[in-house]
């Protein structure tokens, strides 16, 4: 068995064949963890984990998704909408027993609106991540945690809250220095199909740093994922994404680390299990 940590199997990229999808994942005994953005995608992610006992939900506001704007990724483009964090809307929807996380939330310096104040976004990205902070902890359940291009802001940010932290930072890309930060907080580690991909030949840098993060992470901070709809591993580059692809993501994770994928397996999932404890399968 194998859970994969972060997936959006409830996105519209699935419409069309959700239930082969999950089928798949089901017969290659993966478990999922189906990450909201906003409160639709929380709340659709809540009702596909209450039909399938094979998939649970994270519910949560994206730090993308606090500003209008129009976002260009790799696999997809849409216009992020603007929404409000509600706290009771949210706390309400976690109820469910099958709400494992808070998240995905955090800091997001890459996709904002063009002529945007880096200031307020910034602040109001900060105050909207300490009221999930908040509800994670009333829900007792861990942070899924995203960061891009704003590691350091999130550390310092973490650090002036001077507690443990329950979660993960999920799509790791940082540096080596940065994850000891996160590390040394309790944080864990998820992994993506980023590792499989080969360096760029123009900036191979962030490559270096990612396969540095994994060989130096501990074992038993390690965490897999797929992110799917969006970024495939290299196996199955420019396809859909999907949470079964998890398998390629921990291969890769096992070569770096030296161990077989028996015992890679075994300890991506007690550790998978360690932080989402709601998870019962
Ligand atoms: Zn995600």
């Amino acid at each position: 068995m194998i859970i994969d940590t972060h997936c959006h199997i409830q996105f519209r990229g699935y419409d069309n064949d959700r239930a082969e999808v999950i089928k798949r994942c089901r017969e290659k005994n993966t478990i999922m963890n189906a990450v909201g953005t906003q409160f639709d995608t929380s709340r659709a992610a809540v009702e596909l984990a209450e039909a399938n006992p094979d998939i649970y939900a994270t519910i949560g506001l994206h730090p993308i998704h606090l500003f209008s704007t129009h976002v260009d990724e790799e696999e997809s483009s849409f216009e992020s909408r603007e929404e409000k964090f509600d706290y009771d809307t949210y706390l309400k929807l976690g109820q469910s027993k099958k709400v494992i996380g808070v998240g995905e939330c955090g800091l997001e310096l890459f996709h904002i609106p063009p002529e945007a104040d880096r200031g307020v976004i910034l602040t109001r990205q900060k105050e909207t991540f300490l009221l999930q902070v908040k509800l994670a902890k009333e829900l007792n359940v861990p942070l899924v945690i995203h960061i891009r291009e704003a590691y350091d802001e999130m550390l310092e940010l973490l650090n002036g809250l001077n507690k443990q932290i329950n979660g993960v930072v999920h799509c790791y890309s940082g540096n080596w220095r940065q994850a000891q930060g996160f590390l040394d907080l309790g944080l864990y580690l998820g992994f993506t199909g980023v590792v499989t991909f080969p360096a760029k030949k123009t900036n191979p840098q962030p490559t270096i740093d990612l396969l540095e993060v994994v060989k130096n992470a501990p074992l038993d901070r390690i965490l897999v994922e797929t992110d799917s709809p969006y970024l495939a591993p290299q196996a199955f580059r420019g396809e859909r994404c999907e949470p079964w692809m998890t398998i390629e993501n921990l291969r890769k994770v096992a070569e770096i680390k030296g161990l077989d994928m028996a015992e890679a397996t075994k300890i991506a999932l007690a550790n998978s299990k360690k932080l989402f404890t709601k998870i019962t399968v």
